[in-house]
């Protein structure tokens, strides 16, 4: 019989003990808007904030309600315009197109290549073609492309850019954290991702007035001094009466449960990563495993692991994901017709328009995804690696 793994890919690590302390302490108060303070007190969500401004290295933060409102809150405080089309990724997660169509936004989908990353030819291509003003850069599984030449090419074209930095909370491209190339970067705390407060998100821009205009837009009514890490109240002036509430705060009981988490982050990262190699080193050893290739300027964070099964037919694919379901291991596949999961392609979201992306396609066609939870040992990393190896070979036989 065949060797089994039995962990849950699914099972994060438990709260902290100090976070739920801090959870306590908030509920005990009665106290969870972010706004109901007493008198000298600055709250645990407005400390967030300051505290993520300050690790992330960016001069305000917002927090939010999730990663989603986050996209939703930056793109329509960038100005984007019901009817405006807005570059993205072909291959994203849902809340990425969502949010564009939220916003009354035309998803341009832009190709990827086979490292995952948004192909630059072709996104020089379709800013020329689309005319668009705005790209919404997905940093999908962790991968940046060349944040350096993507910018060249997006302020040449005077495209705004707005980062999706879901994936890449702690990675950096040439030692400068992702998040801090765009206009604005959006995060998030939703339990799969680098923090865990269930739901929640980040928004971090240099810009004092699209500072404001988020603040406004979150929902903030005209309380937005108690803020821990926004703009001097002039720069309120027009947004103060120009943007609608959107109602997207974060509440201090998650405030609270995250402060002790964004001090563990960057061991956290460490740990990923420790994970990520031990998986990607098994996997680089089966000739027909494809890994995804990770440039010298890329610092990762290694949540996930990505690898592609190249000269796989769909059947095949599909017989891997069972042999490795078999085995324990839970992977997703990304060429399935049907939406699965977290997981759908870009035909599947048929609020957008049908868009012609060949070689997306077939990189999706073979392309499997595994988180890392690091309630995963590096030991069962070891043996979930074998195991992949072992149920891609059974298929090849
Ligand atoms: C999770 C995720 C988001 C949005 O996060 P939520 O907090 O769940 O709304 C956005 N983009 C990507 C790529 C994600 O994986």
């Amino acid at each position: 019989m065949a060797r089994r793994f039995s962990g849950s890919f699914t099972q994060q690590e438990p709260i902290p003990a100090e976070a739920i302390d801090a959870a306590v302490a908030v509920l005990q108060s009665g106290r969870l808007h972010r706004y109901n303070l007493t008198p000298g007190e600055a709250g645990e969500v407005a400390l967030l904030e300051a505290e993520y401004r300050d690790w992330q290295g960016s001069d305000y933060c917002l927090a939010l309600t999730s990663g989603g409102q986050a996209i939703q809150i930056a793109l329509r405080a960038c100005g984007v315009e019901p009817g405006d089309a807005i570059l993205t990724n072909g291959f994203t997660l849902a809340p990425v197109p969502g949010a564009i169509n939220a916003v009354g936004g035309k998803a341009v989908l832009v190709e990827i290549d086979e490292n995952l990353r948004l192909d630059l030819d072709d996104l020089t291509t379709r800013v020329k073609a689309s005319g668009a003003r705005f790209l919404l850069l997905s940093h999908m599984r962790g991968h940046l492309c060349d944040m350096n030449r993507l910018m060249q090419i997006c302020d040449a074209a005077q495209v705004t850019v707005i980062e999706d930095c879901a994936h890449t909370m702690g990675a950096r491209w040439h030692g400068t954290r992702s998040g801090n190339f765009g206009k604005v970067a959006c995060f998030s705390t939703q339990t799969y991702k680098h923090m865990n407060s269930g739901e929640g998100g980040f928004l971090t821009t240099n810009d004092p007035q699209l500072a404001a205009r988020a603040t406004i837009l979150s929902g903030s009514y005209m309380l937005y001094g108690r803020h821990g890490a926004g703009p001097a109240p002039e720069d309120f002036d027009a947004a103060r009466y120009e943007m609608p509430n959107c109602s997207a705060r974060m509440d201090a009981l998650r405030a609270a449960i995250l402060r002790p988490q964004l001090g563990a982050l960057d061991s956290n990262i460490t740990r990923w990563n420790a994970r990520y190699e031990v998986v990607e080193r098994a996997l680089k050893g089966h000739n027909r495993i494809a890994t995804i290739a990770l440039p010298e300027a890329e610092q990762h964070v290694g949540s996930s692991i990505q690898f592609r099964l190249p000269d796989f037919t769909a059947d095949q694919c599909r017989a891997t994901l069972d042999a490795a379901a078999t085995r324990g291991v839970e992977l997703k596949w990304f060429g399935a017709q049907e939406p699965k999961g977290f997981t759908s392609s870009h035909h599947s979201w048929r609020y957008v328009a049908a868009q012609d992306l060949p070689q997306t396609d077939r990189i999706m066609g073979t392309l499997f995804d595994m988180r890392l939870p690091l309630s995963f040992s590096e030991a069962d990393c070891a043996l979930i690696g074998e195991l992949i190896c072992e149920s891609v070979s059974e298929v090849a036989a």
